[in-house]
């Protein structure tokens, strides 16, 4: 695995979750939902702690409960592989913490979600997330931190001073951490209901691609210029492009080598996706969405199975 220990892990907007907790204030327990997860290399503790909406915590952690062994198995490295880096000074069994706030900041952004399992923005280590952006019925934002235990990001692009990397495909990591969920619910190796998939892709596509004068390619990370929905919108959308391209089980077999050898430039990228289709021009394939230049054989009105029938 390609992680680099002390690089960390990134995230942000509209929601990135996974968290640990080594020591939970016992003052917080009484508000917070916990569950025992049995994964393939040990057990974990999911803890959702709230401010009251016990209803919501337990909705939580029962998504979190049910993504964690399901996403393991779907990528084929364990959690417990996968997310060393993260839990890089704890104790286990670990504890994958998330946290519901009314409002969540990062010094004066206000990020809405992001994901502290590693430490990077301060002691209080955990996910946390915005009520209003992780509703019931809508697990999109939480499955996506989760799913950051898989593909660490480094740098939070939102956070000023944070440390970053230019040449870090974010665009990629991101639309991963996004799509992955919604890969591994269709594939049913996560029981689903129909309203949480449509939910899940709603959100991420829920952000038009603006008009041409506005547009930009993603591959310099928009986040940073203000480009938030674009970036989020367009790395979804770019995902859910490299889906239809290589079908399900291809598209599979792309995030299982990415589990594996998580690139760190925009060059992995592509020898990645070579590597499931060779014959394909993929730096052209995505030109207008992450590469600078004119769209080419998707343009964003035509972006298949952004939202599923229902
Ligand atoms: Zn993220």
């Amino acid at each position: 695995m390609l992680r680099r220990a002390g690089v960390v892990l990134a995230w942000l907007l509209t929601g990135c979750a996974a968290a640990r907790a080594p020591d939970v204030p016992p003052t917080t327990s009484a508000l917070a939902v916990r569950r025992e997860v049995t994964l393939a290399r040990g057990t974990v503790h999911v803890l959702v702690e709230h401010d009251g909406d016990a209803a919501w915590a337990e909705y939580v952690a029962d998504r979190a409960a049910a993504y964690l062994p399901a996403a393991e198995r779907y990528l084929g490295v364990p959690f417990h592989e996968a997310a060393a880096v993260m839990f890089h000074d704890l104790p286990q069994p670990w504890t994958v913490r998330i946290v519901g706030r009314r409002h969540v900041a990062l010094g004066d952004v206000h990020i809405r979600a992001y994901n502290n399992t590693y430490g990077v923005f301060g002691p209080d280590r955990g996910i946390f997330v915005e009520y209003s952006i992780a509703p019931i019925g809508n697990p999109a934002v939480v499955l996506h931190e989760l799913t950051h235990d898989w593909f660490h990001g480094k740098g939070a692009a939102l956070v000023p001073g944070a440390p970053r990397d230019d040449d870090e495909p974010a665009w990629f990591i991101e639309g991963l951490a996004s799509m992955t969920p919604i890969a591994v619910a269709d594939a049913g190796v996560m029981v689903s209901s129909t309203d949480e998939r449509h939910a899940m892709r709603a959100h991420w596509g829920q952000w038009a691609i603006p008009p041409v004068s506005m547009d930009v390619a993603i591959h310099h990370d928009t986040r940073k210029e203000g480009g938030i929905p674009i970036f989020y919108g367009k790395s979804y959308r770019v995902q859910a492009i490299l889906a239809h391209e290589l079908g399900g089980e291809g598209y599979r077999a792309l995030l299982q080598s990415t589990a594996r050898h998580l690139p760190r430039s925009n060059d992995d990228v592509l020898a990645l996706l070579h590597g499931q289709r060779a014959d394909e021009d993929w730096r052209a394939l995505l030109s207008g969405w992450v590469f600078d230049g004119p769209y080419g054989r998707y343009r964003p009105a035509d972006v298949p199975g952004l939202v599923p029938e229902r």
